[in-house]
């Protein structure tokens, strides 16, 4: 149990804690405990943030709304501490993000067709302009970037790097009806805000402006066999969605024709290890076998959990 729930606490941790609330109902009335929180606050810092991490299994509580089917965490620590930790966050998913290039590109490519290569596209939360980098490779040359960690966009390429502004994503960072296209990989998840998020993307995007966003899905085979053990139920994450939920924050939103839809991911053997829940001394000695094999190394297709939603500006 975190300390945030034991009369230890004093009063000056409390009043550092946020309560959040159901994102599309507004309220709480009709919230549950899923699961109780099990973090240690002394133990919260900047690699609790890090993208892609060892799943280390510790969260806030986790609370779901009987209404909507919403998930959430609440209470969370202070918005500006988790700020801060983003921006100190790094870059350490290179492997991973080759496959990820390719699996992002086969769901641009289907569902927003964007025919005419001259369209400004903004991804936000875009790390290392790994995705940038393969639109621009695919012929898409005004493409732009925001991410807030400094040590992953220096990892970008040269002409990537230079289209993408260091910074948590804020809308006074650019025009509005700028872009044709917003995208944005597992990022929505980690929004304390997702309204005021999602009516900024609004207010960027032209009229018909599409999206595509990619989340974690509580309704995935693996959240509902590991339950708290699944690795989406994490200190990062602040709003979990399913399809239903997913597709509601942006109709919620003024975005049109919203359609959620399972992503099929392909990763390395060794990466699906590095997720599946299991005791780490085994999970260890599992993965020395599978780099030492090579056999670690096989490309295998999977639901890994993951959903997409795409939606027009209205
Ligand atoms: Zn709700």
């Amino acid at each position: 149990m975190g300390e945030r729930s034991g009369c230890l606490s004093t009063s000056l941790e409390i009043t550092k804690m946020q309560i959040i609330k159901c994102a599309i109902c507004g309220n709480n009335s009709k919230a549950k405990t899923l699961y109780k929180d099990n973090y240690e606050f002394s133990k919260i810092d900047r690699k609790s943030f890090s993208a892609r991490r060892m799943p280390d299994g510790t969260h806030y509580r986790f609370l779901k709304c009987c209404e909507c089917g919403l998930i959430f965490s609440s209470p969370i620590i202070d918005a500006l501490k988790i700020k801060k930790f983003y921006e100190d966050s790094d870059f350490n998913y290179q492997t991973e993000s080759e496959y990820l290039r390719k699996v992002y590109y086969k769901y641009f490519k289907k569902f927003i067709n964007a025919k005419n290569k001259n369209v400004k596209i903004l991804e936000i939360g875009c790390a290392n302009g790994f995705f940038l980098d393969e639109l621009y490779k695919n012929g898409y040359k005004n493409v732009n970037g925001v991410e807030p960690g400094e040590g992953s966009v220096n990892r970008a390429a040269e002409n990537i790097r230079k289209e993408i502004k260091i910074n948590i994503f804020d809308r006074k960072l650019f025009n509005k009806n700028t872009f044709d296209i917003i995208l944005c990989f597992h990022t929505l998840d980690h929004v304390v805000d997702p309204n005021l998020f999602l009516k900024d993307v609004n207010l960027l995007l032209k009229k018909k402006g599409k999206v595509l966003f990619v989340v974690h899905d509580t309704d995935a085979l693996s959240a509902k066999l590991f339950g708290q053990k699944s690795p989406i139920f994490d200190i990062e994450h602040i709003f979990l969605f399913n399809k239903n939920t997913l597709e509601n924050i942006f109709k919620k939103n003024k975005f049109d024709k919203a359609m959620a839809f399972t992503i099929v991911n392909e990763y390395q053997l060794s990466y699906w290890v590095k997720l599946f829940p299991m005791p780490s001394i085994i999970k260890r000695l599992l993965l020395r076998s599978l780099a030492i094999s090579r056999i670690g190394n096989l490309s295998v297709s999977l639901p890994a959990g993951n959903i997409g939603v795409v939606a027009q500006k209205q």
